[in-house]
């Protein structure tokens, strides 16, 4: 039996999640970046109206916890003043686009993210959390991030791929997000709502197209430090301090950041790091960065086990990527992790290199079993 409630759909600011801290209110920027003033004002939003903290998620978005019903409608209304917010709720749910986050005004992912973006309405009704990828660079960043559909690098040029499907379909120049939105009918008309996911889906795939275009061999992604793009900073658990972030953009001339599936946000433009607070790490495979940990509780509802505090005290004795996840859910991470210990009943289950060790261990006992 499932251990979790499955909610059906992701939060966003027209419509936020209730948590156990107050509102959970997700923002997703547009082609992942917020500019200099949004980044700022989002900084003070998070401070005046939330519990003055940023996370990151696993689909490029940001979100303010600890939201009171009082402090909702402001904070909604000064996301509007720095044009945070969609026209309505619909489109905000609909506009569940990835992007490959190195990519450049007018490349090839800018271009597909913008088009979809405007043809939104175009779409079939699909499950709520279908998601795309725009992944057009010179060969695919995204391929272990969520994604029900992808634009991807092929060896011929760009392809349309489905998840759970190795091979996908070449793209016509200029018409890929009418390849796009076709998929789209054809996994709505043959029961894609039944299925929930495409990676669930079991039609065999359209007539219409020849599936045997390979994607690229995937490029790794960026880490933490500098690159082309600019300046990349992690958090602990991909949770950001406001008033820290906030202190960084001022001190330097970045025009604004991009958020990266990775969890982590990138200064653009920025070719070395200044002074960073605690929280913050430009540091490649800091400690910290090899740790996704979830809410937990008491701050979501679903855990029944505390899940941060821990993360922090196994993580030392843990080598490679840990994963601590309040319940089987798993929102923290999409990527299978070296190491996962999963709430349930107040215990946890652990998995090693995606073989189950054990299950209803309590934390001490796991903690034993590490220090070995
Ligand atoms: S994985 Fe964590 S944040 Fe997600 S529902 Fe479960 S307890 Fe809540």
């Amino acid at each position: 039996m499932r251990e979790f409630d499955i909610k059906g759909w992701c939060p966003g600011a027209l419509r936020p999640m209730r948590s156990g801290d107050g509102w959970v209110v997700r923002v997703r920027p547009r082609l992942a970046r917020l500019t200099r003033a949004q980044a700022l004002g989002l900084c003070d939003m998070a401070q005046a109206y939330g519990a003055g903290l940023i996370d990151l998620t696993n689909r490029a978005n940001v979100q303010i916890r600890g939201v009171s019903d009082a402090a909702l409608a402001p904070l909604q209304q000064a996301l509007a003043a720095l044009d945070l917010l969609d026209d309505n709720p619909g489109l905000e749910a609909r506009r569940n686009i990835l992007i490959a986050p190195d990519w450049a005004q007018q490349d090839d992912s800018s271009r597909l993210w913008l088009d979809l973006a405007n043809r939104l309405a175009d779409l079939p009704d699909l499950p709520p959390k279908t998601g795309f990828a725009m992944d057009a660079g010179p060969a695919p960043v995204l391929s272990q991030d969520p994604a029900d559909f992808r634009i991807e690098r092929g060896l011929q040029g760009l392809i349309l791929r489905a998840e759970g499907h190795a091979r996908g379909m070449a793209l016509e120049q200029g018409r890929e997000i009418e390849g796009l939105i076709r998929l789209c009918r054809w996994f709505a008309q043959t029961g894609g709502a039944q299925s929930g996911r495409m990676a669930r889906h079991r039609a065999p795939l359209p007539g219409w197209a020849i599936w045997d275009a390979a994607p690229l061999p995937a490029r790794a992604p960026l880490g933490a430090g500098i690159s082309p793009v600019g300046l990349t900073l992690g958090a602990a658990f991909g949770q950001i301090v406001a008033r820290d972030l906030a202190q960084v953009v001022a001190a330097t001339d970045a025009p604004a950041i991009r958020v990266t599936p990775w969890r982590c946000v990138v200064l653009e433009g920025l070719t070395a790091a200044p002074a960073l607070p605690a929280s913050l790490t430009a540091t490649a495979h800091h400690p910290a960065l090899r740790v996704d940990a979830c809410a937990g509780a008491p701050f979501c509802p679903q855990a029944s086990v505390e899940t941060r505090a821990f993360a922090g005290q196994l993580a030392p004795l843990v080598s490679g990527s840990l994963h601590v996840s309040g319940c089987a859910k798993g929102c923290a991470r999409a990527r299978a992790a070296d190491v996962t210990v999963t709430g349930r009943d107040g215990r946890f289950d652990l998995v090693v290199q995606g073989r189950t060790e054990a299950t209803g261990l309590t934390p001490p006992q796991i903690l034993t079993r590490f220090e070995r």
